[in-house]
């Protein structure tokens, strides 16, 4: 369970309700709740979608596309109804943000949902929460009922004729359904597996309508943004990356937890000043920005803006800001393996590169990690995670590729020193070795 945890550089947005009792709706009204909802009634769709290209909000799950242009792609008139669907399937290894507004501030995201409603014309918005965040489905069912009982949901929201309907829907735990067409065959009783695109959600989604699928701190993103006004939000983040952002911190630092930081803050300050630095005063080896999906920085490429366009230049993604800290003790061989392992492991197996190149991975990085590799499996290793690249159907065969790609290339070394039936160099007392299986 991620920690409540603070810093004088966080701007409080998204979580200034953490901590203080807003998953009761009496609280989240008294703390300015549903008032960026009412503003959007009376002002209307066009209205609400240039506030939102105004504020330079961009998807927090990890694709990082523009929320305002997003909307504004679903056609004004549909034979079929539409849809708003909530990404909450926070599955990314790293990532504990999502679970923290679910936990704090479920009306934030009912909120957001219903004000993605109106700007797209949807009467009914899903969300969708990942399987093993079961125990959350009671704090959202029980804020979804609150909502209902006070007119904010239903036929005729806040008296203004308007209909909007809230449904909250758990998986059964897979990652591959936290990509948006998978996520939309779960939510219709089907397997979890991607739809070919196109045609695209925003025309044809889920059941068939026209679907805008945002992930949960994008919509939790939403009232706020509102509230501030798009432009002044936009001015709290970097240039086109506006507002605010959750970072998840983890790995070998003093101070792990979840801080809301401004869009383009700098990494090795995150690292260095707000999580306290590497945990024991140890050497940094190694920051994955993003979730375990994206490539690998050094020390030397951490002095980055924390924003989507410029970790893209540094070599990187900064996908759903989940930054895993890697000291000098440890074996980027065998993370490596534990990164290739929880892919493999959550392929649907839809496609053959995924399918089998996430298992051939797992299989060549485990006896390679035993001591058993030769010189040539170090090319293979590359080879099979580049042929990976850009051949699968949907983005968790590079989430699998990128990540290897980026250890073998940036450490090459620790590869070669493993070789010809040597124990890992990093293997030491109490820490458990990986074993070929
Ligand atoms: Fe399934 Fe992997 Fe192919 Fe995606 S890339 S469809 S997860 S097998």
């Amino acid at each position: 369970m991620p920690r409540l945890v603070s810093h004088p550089d966080e701007i409080k947005v998204i979580s200034k309700r953490f901590g203080m009792g807003a998953e009761k709706i009496d609280r989240y009204i008294e703390l300015g709740g549903y008032e960026a909802v009412k503003k959007c009634l009376q002002q209307g769709p066009d209205w609400i979608i240039n506030e939102m290209k105004a504020s330079n909000l961009r998807g927090r799950g990890g694709a990082g596309f523009p929320t305002g242009m997003k909307w504004s792609f679903v056609p004004k008139q549909s034979p079929k109804p539409k849809y708003v669907l909530v990404n909450g399937d926070e599955s990314e290894p790293g990532t504990c943000k999502d679970h923290l507004i679910f936990l704090h501030d479920p009306h934030a995201v009912i909120e957001g949902t219903i004000i993605a409603g109106l700007a797209i014309g949807a009467k009914v918005g899903f969300i969708y929460l990942r399987g093993e965040y079961r125990y959350l489905i009671e704090i959202m069912e029980r804020a979804v009922d609150e909502a209902y009982g006070r007119g904010f949901l239903g036929k005729n929201i806040f008296g203004s004729g308007n209909e909007f309907e809230a449904i909250v829907q758990t998986g059964a735990g897979a990652y591959e359904v936290g990509e948006e067409s998978a996520l939309m065959e779960s939510l219709e009783g089907k397997r979890g597996v991607p739809r070919i695109k196109p045609p695209f959600p925003a025309v044809v989604g889920l059941y068939g309508g026209p679907t805008v699928i945002n992930n949960a701190e994008t919509i939790a993103s939403v009232p706020p943004a509102i509230l501030m006004g798009g432009a002044a939000y936009a001015e709290l983040g970097s240039p086109r990356n506006g507002g605010t952002r959750l970072v998840s911190i983890s790995g070998h630092v003093e101070r792990p937890g979840v801080y809301e930081l401004a869009m383009g803050y700098n990494l090795r300050k995150m690292i260095y000043d707000v999580a306290g630095g590497i945990r024991g005063g140890r050497k940094l080896k190694a920051v994955v920005p993003g979730g375990s999906s994206t490539p690998v920085l050094l020390p030397e490429e951490i002095d980055v803006g924390m924003d989507f366009d410029q970790v893209g230049k540094a070599g990187s993604m900064l996908g759903s800001a989940a930054v895993m800290v890697i000291d000098d003790r440890t074996c980027m061989v065998e993370i490596a393996l534990r990164t290739i392992k929880f892919y493999r492991h959550e392929s649907c197996g839809w496609c053959i590169p995924c399918r089998e190149g996430t298992d051939w991975l797992e299989k060549t990085l485990t006896r390679f990690h035993a001591g058993f590799g030769v010189a040539k499996d170090i090319d293979n290793i590359y080879y099979l995670a580049d042929n990976m690249m850009g051949h699968t159907f949907c983005p968790l065969g590079d989430a699998a590729a990128m990540p290897t790609l980026g250890f073998v290339k940036k450490f090459r070394k620790e590869f070669e020193d493993h070789l010809n039936g040597k124990p890992c160099p990093f293997a030491r007392e109490g820490v458990p070795q990986l074993t070929v299986v």
